[in-house]
């Protein structure tokens, strides 16, 4: 998820990986490390913290000598950001080592059985399992060695491999990861993005997934999966080295936008085994679940949004009462809560103080906690009970997307893993919500293309003093966060309501061209919600409409509609947010306002 460089040449290797990891750093990472192939060992050395203090530890590089060599930051998914835990590993023998970005999903029965075989484990991590298979599978050719290794991977990966055995080749195998590979003279790379290229070569070739290729000083040679040799054209790197930190896009947040699909599979696809949801990390029975009559979620920003849109499905599939409560006004009150209530406590950087001194308060009180975090060993997961990583990988923006969706998608399979248990989700109901959140990752990349019309849309809206988003029951909680997006980015005056509340006041607010975003997807009111808009335009509002694909009469209603992937409406958030994200997005970029950066806000609110 962070980064992962490579190099083979004439020149010494540890500062050009060096060099290569601090150009990676603006993707966000919690360790860094390199092997370089010595005199016949390979010598590893690695530091939780910042590529600087590796640097300091190896004086510049200057302590690991060798010209073939692997370097990596890690973003850490299995196992806190410790020394041990970064990569490179290495095998047993100290033959081969390896650097990894992603998820080795079966990971767990694989250390198992390698456990079983007689390999030994230094760390916690998924990765360490490619290095022992990859000692395991060696018959003398390494080529065959890294297929039979990752014949036996499932997830998503970027690997880095070295073998002393072939001192100057590498191994570089992509997977739902990013990695590119640069072609020098007398010298070739791989990276994770041309960032960390552009210094040293112009020259990338493009990796497909499944693809892998061995890189050598002479040359660099890419084969299919199958292990067939075949050509790749090499293109020539033009962007700059802004451009290509944000993958070519304006801003990282659209970046992250974008990155949605892959962090929601990489939030799911672990999770959904033989056809049953399996939270290892909060594998309660259905005796323990039994205990808690009550939910309490807390959350600030866009997390509290993203629990107003989960209580709907928490209720539905498990039946029980699950209140919503903002942190900053929980930490205060005299909340009731016992031994008998289950804590979700939800933030992005696990760092968020009053969602801190919230959960502290609720634990007093003898609530367990249950922390829905993309930050691994951050405060929250350190102080819960149980931690449950969202595994979005760095959001570099302020105004989170991926971290939001990637919630959402944790918290209906926590909905539908309890719902499991407590006999609450029958099977009458369970296979069509199966079906529906593994096609999320595939439905969210649908909702992104069906948006097309959105930068058109935004020029019709940026220049409004104040928008207002309605929405009914899960539409609703879709309207705050899209309320929230629109504010913080663009600085619009933006307002969400339940749509039926207008009545009882706001609209009169509503004048001649008042624009109103009316988010329709909840089957079951989406014609309630129809008269809502009818209302709005009646006092001269100018209606934009978020609907499931399919929805003629909404067409005749509204002004404009956006249309997203037919869902089961208790998912239906997870989508209907997507045109939300972008709306904002699009109007900020026509008022020109510092979308990543917006003025005052913060990343990660550490304080109260
Ligand atoms: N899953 C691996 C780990 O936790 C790799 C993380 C990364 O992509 O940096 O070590």
């Amino acid at each position: 998820m962070c980064g992962i460089v490579g190099f083979t040449g004439a020149r010494e290797t540890a500062p050009l990986l060096l060099e290569g990891l601090k150009r990676l750093e603006y993707r966000g990472y919690d360790s860094a490390g390199i092997a370089v192939m010595g005199d016949q060992v390979i010598q590893v050395e690695k530091v939780s913290g910042k590529v600087q203090k590796l640097s300091d530890k190896t004086d510049g590089g200057a302590a690991v000598p060798g010209c073939t060599g692997i370097g990596h930051t890690r973003w850490a998914t299995h196992g806190a950001p410790t020394d041990l835990n970064a990569h490179p590993h290495l095998s047993n023998d100290g033959r081969f080592a390896v650097v990894h970005n992603g998820i080795i999903e079966n990971f767990a029965e694989l250390r198992e059985e390698l456990i079983a075989a007689g390999y030994t484990f230094q760390s916690e991590t998924d990765t360490e399992v490619i290095v022992h298979l990859l000692e395991s599978f060696d018959g003398g050719d390494l080529k065959t060695t890294v297929m039979r290794t990752v014949a036996r991977l499932e997830g998503s990966y970027a690997l880095g491999v070295l073998c002393s055995d072939k001192p100057d080749t590498l191994y570089a195998v992509k997977e739902a990861s990013p990695l590119i590979l640069g072609v020098g003279i007398g010298e070739n790379y791989f990276a994770s993005d041309v960032t960390a290229l552009v210094s040293y070569t112009k020259n990338a070739i493009y990796l497909d997934d499944g693809d892998f290729a061995e890189l050598t000083p002479a040359g660099i040679t890419v084969f299919d999966s199958t292990g067939k040799k075949i050509e790749k054209p090499v293109s020539r790197i033009t962007w700059t080295v802004e451009a290509a930190e944000k993958g070519g896009y304006d801003h990282f947040m659209l970046k992250e936008i974008m990155e949605q699909p892959a962090a929601v599979r990489a939030a799911i696809a672990p999770r959904v085994k033989d056809g049953e949801v399996h939270l290892d990390e909060f594998d309660l029975s259905p005796e323990e679940l039994k205990q808690f009559n009550k939910i309490v979620i807390t959350a600030c920003g866009s997390a509290y949004y993203a629990g107003c849109a989960a209580k709907y499905a928490l209720e539905s599939l498990c039946r029980i009462p699950t209140e919503v409560v903002l942190a900053s006004e929980l930490r205060y009150g005299e909340p009731l809560i016992d031994s008998h209530t289950l804590l979700i406590v939800i933030s992005q950087s696990g760092e968020t103080a009053d969602t801190i001194a919230a959960m502290k308060e609720c634990r007093s009180r003898g609530a367990k906690a249950l922390a829905i975090v993309n930050v691994v060993e951050s405060t929250i997961a350190k102080l819960a009970d149980w931690t449950l990583y969202t595994w979005a990988g760095p959001e570099i923006a302020v105004a989170t997307t991926k971290g939001y969706t990637t919630q959402l998608a944790v918290l209906f399979l926590l909905a539908m893993s309890m719902g499991r248990k407590l006999g609450t989700l029958d099977d009458d109901r369970y296979p069509a919500l199966l079906y529906d959140i593994l096609r999320l990752p595939k439905l969210i990349q649908n909702a992104i293309d069906l948006n097309h019309g959105i930068p058109a849309l935004a020029k019709k809206y940026h220049k409004s003093p104040s928008l207002f988003f309605i929405g009914r029951n899960t539409d609703w909680a879709v309207a705050l966060e899209g309320a929230l997006k629109m504010k913080e980015i663009s600085y619009i005056h933006a307002e969400s309501y339940a749509a039926g509340e207008l009545k009882h006041g706001t609209i009169a607010l509503i004048e001649e061209g008042t624009p109103v975003i009316a988010v329709c997807c909840n089957e079951h009111l989406v014609d309630k919600t129809i008269s809502n808009i009818v209302e709005v335009k009646a006092r001269g509002a100018r209606v934009l409409a978020v609907a499931l694909r399919g929805n003629h009469k909404i067409v005749s209603q509204a002004n404009d509609v956006i249309f997203i992937p037919e869902i089961n409406t208790l998912f239906s958030p997870i989508l209907a947010v997507i045109p939300m994200q972008l709306l904002a997005y699009h109007v900020a970029k026509e008022n020109g306002c510092d979308i990543d950066k917006p003025k005052n806000l913060a990343k990660s609110v550490t304080v109260e």
